[in-house]
């Protein structure tokens, strides 16, 4: 099964995509974990992109669409993939489609998470992540139990995100609402796309996911019917 999570920066995609991950033993790929992790090995790639990422701006859809494109050909996707932030322009999607044409594997399902800004705001300035697992916390709504420590691998260093601080979050925004937005009705014409709303608790918002997974058309229902 092939996944992409829309939705604007803070509206909880990388989250749901672990989860989603667990429930169906498919891939998770996130193009902005890619692109952080060719800025912290000092890449080319990674050098064209950082300037741009830290004004809260999109990194140009060659870029992504070459590394996405040979992400998706590692043996963990055979059995699909979740996207979270990719697609993020409609050029990057109609290259999807391409890609996915020719091995046969087209999207099955997009899920937005709609969330409204204000909330986005606060979501996104206050998280911060351990610099040793990755385990995700928030000022607010997650601290760690024990103030300093990490409550997965007990380090005591975090990090934040230099794109998270409020002024480039505006800046993710006007990018979702102008450049991402416009996939909406790319996949609702496709009857691929679900609405879910993002601002319920983390388990409620999977049992949406779940449940509206269940309502898109079958593929391969009438080439089933003709072998029978
Ligand atoms: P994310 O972690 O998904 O919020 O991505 C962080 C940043 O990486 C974004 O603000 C963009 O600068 C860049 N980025 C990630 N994915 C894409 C994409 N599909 N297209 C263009 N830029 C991207």
């Amino acid at each position: 099964m092939n996944i992409i999570l829309l939705g604007p920066p803070g509206a909880g995609k990388g989250t749901q995509a672990k989860g989603l991950q667990l429930r169906h033993g498919i891939a998770q790929i996130s193009t902005g974990d890619m692109l952080r992790a060719e800025v912290a090995a000092g890449t080319e790639v990674g050098r064209r992109a950082k300037e741009i990422m830290d004004r809260g701006e999109l990194v140009s859809d060659e870029i992504i669409i070459a590394m996405l494109g040979s992400r998706i050909e590692k043996p963990d996707c055979a059995h699909g993939f979740i996207l979270d932030g990719f697609p993020r322009t409609v050029p990057q999607a109609e290259a999807l489609d391409v890609l996915l044409e020719k091995r046969g594997t087209p999207i099955d399902a997009v899920i937005e998470l709609r969330v409204n800004d204000e909330v986005l705001i606060e979501r996104i300035a206050g998280r911060f992540s351990c610099a040793k697992c990755g385990a995700s916390y928030h000022d607010t709504f997650k601290r760690p139990k024990a103030e300093g420590t990490c409550d997965v691998c007990g380090a005591h260093d975090f990090i934040r995100r230099p794109d998270d601080k409020r002024e480039v979050v505006s800046a993710r925004l006007v990018a979702y609402n102008n450049q991402t937005a416009p996939l909406l009705p790319y996949y609702e014409a496709q009857d691929r796309l679900r609405i879910v709303d993002g601002l319920a608790d983390i388990e409620e918002v999977a049992g949406e996911i779940e449940a509206a997974l269940e309502t898109l058309p079958k593929r391969g229902v009438s080439h089933a019917l003709t072998q029978s």
